[in-house]
């Protein structure tokens, strides 16, 4: 399915990517080239409907998509990921006004963005934000910080998630989600400096009086905005899984490539079997990840609930490319440790993918909760 649009990908990732990746990533640029290839190639509306402009993929499709890209570098997937959760905030949940008005506009990549959940306090506990939403007539005014946002300084449009009513209980009937273009009151703040994840920006946002007119209210109501904010973590997971998928294949291709070329007492190391253990159980890996991803994409296309299938996507393939990496590393020797070789590169990515849409110290509290849930005796 969609195997034109694959080759299409896959002949722009060998032509203009791969040639390029290792200094846009050593020197932290941000691919603005690239970012207009992604455009052409419809990617920033990839799981947006047709009816708004978009591709309208199967999760199926686009997490193949995403392990590809993933596998050339990881910093690219962020850039329409993000956006593309953003984009899903409107069309799940928003007024037909603001998918009329947004939708075919974020499917063009004319306007980009993310999504905006953490505060310097709250990650994993996202009710516990301090960002603050205050009803005045025809528009909420909103003030607070969000931090680690992805798209942070080249996105001009983030769903935003703040708090109507701090003392509400529980907690997250208190929230809400609005679209918010930046503006008066609305800027990012500081780009912040990572280990990893070269090239895409993550910033703080700073809202200070920022007004916003109440039908960027997604959903219309207030009290719904945890609930959003959760019901997009299915593809969130299904998203960084499919990342995962791509850094752990990335690593072993490496390390088999590797493995052949240099050799040790006399023959190339993939022929001594402590490296043939480890490509071993590498390429397992991979397998195992690639399977777990596409089964929860198949269950989320099929509209059936799938937070247990994408945790364990997420939770599985991202410790595959954490893994994978390390070994890759090792398999390299001294070389590993050099900038030349990508495997670095790789060793510096992988950990993200163990933190974001969810750390794994959730996914397996998410997974272990459903897994009772449905096995009640
Ligand atoms: C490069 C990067 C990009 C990001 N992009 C975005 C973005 O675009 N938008 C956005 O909103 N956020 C983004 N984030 C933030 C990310 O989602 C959070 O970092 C993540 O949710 C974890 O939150 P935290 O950092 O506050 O960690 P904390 O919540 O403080 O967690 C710290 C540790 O405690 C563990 N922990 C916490 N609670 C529990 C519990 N109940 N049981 C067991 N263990 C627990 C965690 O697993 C973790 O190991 C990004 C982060 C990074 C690093």
């Amino acid at each position: 399915m969609h195997d034109e649009l694959l080759e299409a990908i896959d002949a722009w990732l060998k032509r203009h990517v791969e040639p390029h990746v290792a200094r846009l990533e050593h020197d932290d640029v941000y691919p603005a080239e690239m970012v207009e290839q992604m455009k052409k190639l419809g990617l920033f509306g990839a799981t947006i409907g047709q009816e708004y402009g978009g591709l309208g993929l199967p999760a199926v499709t686009y997490s193949r998509i995403v392990a590809r890209i993933s596998e050339v570098w990881m910093s690219l997937t962020g850039i329409f990921n993000s956006h593309l959760m953003m984009a899903l905030m409107v069309e799940k949940y928003g007024s037909l006004h603001l998918k009329k008005t947004y939708l075919p506009r974020f499917a063009s990549g004319e306007i980009r963005g993310g999504l905006a959940l953490t505060e310097p306090n709250a990650g994993t506990d996202l009710q516990a934000i301090r960002m603050r939403a205050r009803r005045e007539g025809e528009r909420y005014v909103l003030n607070g910080t969000k931090t680690w946002i992805s798209n942070g300084i080249h996105g001009a449009c983030f769903a935003v998630l703040a708090k109507t009513d701090p003392d509400a209980s529980p907690r997250h009937k208190g929230m809400a989600m609005f679209l918010c273009e930046k503006g008066e009151g609305f800027s990012a703040g500081r780009k912040l400096e990572k280990l990893g994840y070269k090239g895409i920006d993550s910033a703080e946002l700073v809202f200070q009086d920022y007004a916003v007119p109440a039908a960027n209210l997604i959903g219309g109501e207030e009290g719904r905005g945890f609930h959003h904010a959760v019901g997009g973590l299915e593809l969130g997971r299904i998203n960084v899984a499919s990342r995962g998928v791509g850094v752990a294949a990335a690593a072993l291709r490496e390390a088999v490539k590797y493995s052949q070329q240099r050799e040790t007492f006399g023959k190339p190391i993939c022929e001594h079997q402590a490296i043939q253990l480890k490509l071993a159980e590498m390429a397992t890996r991979v397998e195992a990840a690639r399977l777990l991803v596409r089964n929860a994409a198949e269950i989320y296309d099929r509209g059936e609930r799938c937070d247990m299938e994408a945790g364990m996507a997420k939770y599985f393939a991202t410790e595959a490319a954490f893994e994978n990496a390390h070994q890759a590393m090792r398999i390299h020797g001294g070389y590993g440790y050099s900038k030349e070789f990508a495997v670095e590169r790789l060793y510096r990515d992988a950990p993200l993918l163990c933190i974001g849409e969810g750390t794994n110290e959730m996914q397996r509290i998410i997974i272990a909760r459903q897994l009772i849930r449905r096995n009640r005796i």
